[in-house]
């Protein structure tokens, strides 16, 4: 799966060209997050495609934490963010924070003022938005927009001093109020915010606004290929302005690609922040989060998640992506490397009355039914068992070939057995089943006497590990998007649900991130935070079958 080459698209033809054209020597491609919260699977397509772009042509590629927004920034995300590049299994070139240059990107302010480019505005950021005009009518010029150079260098700097309070100045571009393009409309370059930041400490209280920074910071990096989400497409021209008359040595350029959405999921950071402080998830790493982190915790290998990333591509227009193709990426990549074993989630106690007492055989199972390299182990089967729940009824439906009473079928790797007797407590549930077992019809030993047509899973009762299973749902729901508000109250009551049962012995002292399948139940990853040495914990990464094919 890994294997495949990787598929051209819009931005590969672009960088292929421009390496021709002699227009660049080297492509340097940077991720830049803001650490304002911890990465999801939509950033996961943006670390890929920078990262392997960059490889491709053996270029280089920046880690850069766009942290120009000290209120909302914090170290824990900065910690996490690179964990998680990482793990999805990419190295960067340079380390980088906007905050490193935030002494350049103040000179580079001086050279717009002294240009007469830039202005220091005493309006509120109320009446500044009020006055930027509309998509059909142009905006006001600001009362304070014919300021001398002197002037806007003095109050430039008593900004910088710490002379006013937050939002009582602003220094905005002087570009055009009547540009179609809004974003053009002297927009903001510096806002007064005194707050403690987590790299520069309280050296600032003045802060670059992220579309005035970002091209400084790709210029000053010399990266060659700034790409994007297409939301910033109307950016562009102030980036390319930004670069222009800030005199930047370097001239990096824009491109923009459509960003991922899959169904069922909230992906946005804030969003995903809200879930977390309100306590409606256990963190940023619970699997049911589309965070990496939380992906990584379900069970989910980096492997999966690049060829997921891979597949969908990179488009210039708006798609939803559904979420089973994520989904199969991962099956695929367990299939077969994954150990295949068998679980008890929800038991039901079996005495074989035929097995002699005290007795315990060993039998022959093979890994990994596919991959035969994967060898054999051996599981202990005596007397007492324990199945599925649900794989009994007294009372079956028509095509029902599981346990009832009269009924015979396989367990796997073992026995025939016949349902003899369902024993049941004083409220009528069933708490026991008397079976008998046919010692010919040993798995592998060549027995056709007879069929049977289920065939069910089971752990040997006193050799049993008891197991906590977690089983999910997505968070959210219905299949609307992430538009409209009350995301909060359209979550999904039922997407957790945790069993209590057993396990293989063998898997006793699993460790944490420990992959499996079990049988008839799908994929599971041991989850590295609940697992108690002899209580594992599992979590489900995926049921067995999907309808989807990509
Ligand atoms: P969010 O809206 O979820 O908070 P963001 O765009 O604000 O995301 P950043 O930290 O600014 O998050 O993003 C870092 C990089 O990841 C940016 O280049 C951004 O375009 C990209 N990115 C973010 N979300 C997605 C997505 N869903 N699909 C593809 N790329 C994304
Ligand atoms: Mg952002």
């Amino acid at each position: 799966m890994e294997a495949k080459t990787p598929s051209s698209n819009f931005i590969k033809n672009i960088v292929t060209e421009d390496l021709a054209s002699g227009k660049v020597r080297e492509v340097v491609t940077r991720f830049p997050p803001e650490p304002n919260g911890y990465l999801h699977i939509g950033h996961a397509k943006s670390i890929c495609l920078n990262f392997e772009l960059a490889d491709e042509f053996k270029g280089r590629t920046n880690l850069r934490f766009d942290d120009t927004n000290p209120v909302k920034e914090d170290t824990e995300y900065v910690e996490s963010i690179k964990e998680d590049v990482k793990w999805l299994g990419f190295e960067w070139d340079g380390l980088f924070f906007a905050s490193d240059y935030f002494g350049e990107m103040y000179e580079r302010a001086l050279v717009l003022i002294r240009k007469g480019l830039a202005f220091v505005d005493d309006q509120t950021a109320d009446q500044i938005r009020e006055t930027r005009g509309t998509l059909t009518a142009p905006g006001q010029e600001s009362p304070y927009r014919n300021r001398s150079v002197e002037e806007n260098l003095a109050l430039f700097q008593a900004m910088r001093e710490g002379k006013f309070a937050d939002g009582e100045r602003v220094l905005r571009a002087k570009i055009d109020m009547a540009s179609p393009n809004v974003n053009l409309r002297d927009p903001i370059l510096y806002r007064v915010v005194h707050a403690h930041h987590h790299n520069t400490g309280d050296e600032w209280c003045i802060y670059p606004m992220y579309a005035f920074a970002h091209p400084l910071e790709d210029a000053i990096e010399g990266v060659t290929h700034s790409i994007c989400t297409l939301e910033f497409e109307d950016q562009r021209p102030f980036y390319d302005w930004v670069v222009r008359e800030c005199e930047m040595k370097w001239v990096p350029h824009q491109y923009e690609f459509a960003r991922l959405n899959l169904t069922n999921t909230v992906m946005s950071k804030r969003k995903l922040k809200q879930l977390v402080d309100e306590k409606a998830v256990d963190g940023w790493d619970d699997p049911r989060m589309p965070t990496i982190s939380g992906l990584r915790r379900k069970g989910y290998t980096p492997e999966a998640i690049r060829a997921f990333c891979r597949e969908i591509g990179v488009a210039k227009s708006y798609g939803i992506v559904d979420e089973r193709m994520l989904e199969h990426f991962i099956r695929e990549d367990l299939k077969l490397k994954a150990l295949r074993t068998m679980a008890v989630l929800q038991p039901l106690k079996v005495v074989i009355t035929n097995y002699p007492e005290g007795q315990t055989e060993w039998l022959e199972a093979e890994n990994n039914s596919e991959n035969p390299e994967m060898g054999n182990r051996e599981i202990p089967f005596s007397r007492v068992i324990y199945i599925e729940r649900d794989d009994f009824m007294d009372n079956p439906p028509p095509k029902y070939f599981r346990l009832f009473p009269g009924n015979e079928v396989r367990l796997k790797h073992a026995y025939f057995i016949k349902c003899e007797e369902a024993i049941q407590d004083a409220d009528g549930n069933v708490i026991e089943l008397r079976c008998t077992y046919d010692p010919e019809t040993k798995s592998g030993s060549g027995f056709t006497g007879r069929k049977v047509k289920g065939t069910i899973h089971w752990v040997d009762a006193s050799h049993a590990v008891p197991a906590q299973f977690r089983l999910y749902e997505p968070l959210i729901a219905d299949n609307s998007d992430e538009e409209g508000e009350s995301f909060l109250d359209r979550l999904n009551p039922n997407s957790l649900e945790v069993l209590e049962g057993f396990v293989e012995p063998g898997m006793k002292d699993s460790s944490g991130g420990d992959k499996f399948q079990f049988f008839r139940h799908g994929y599971f990853n041991v989850d590295p935070k609940d697992s108690a040495p002899g209580h594992p914990v599992f979590n489900r990464i995926v049921s067995l079958k999907s309808s989807f094919e990509v």
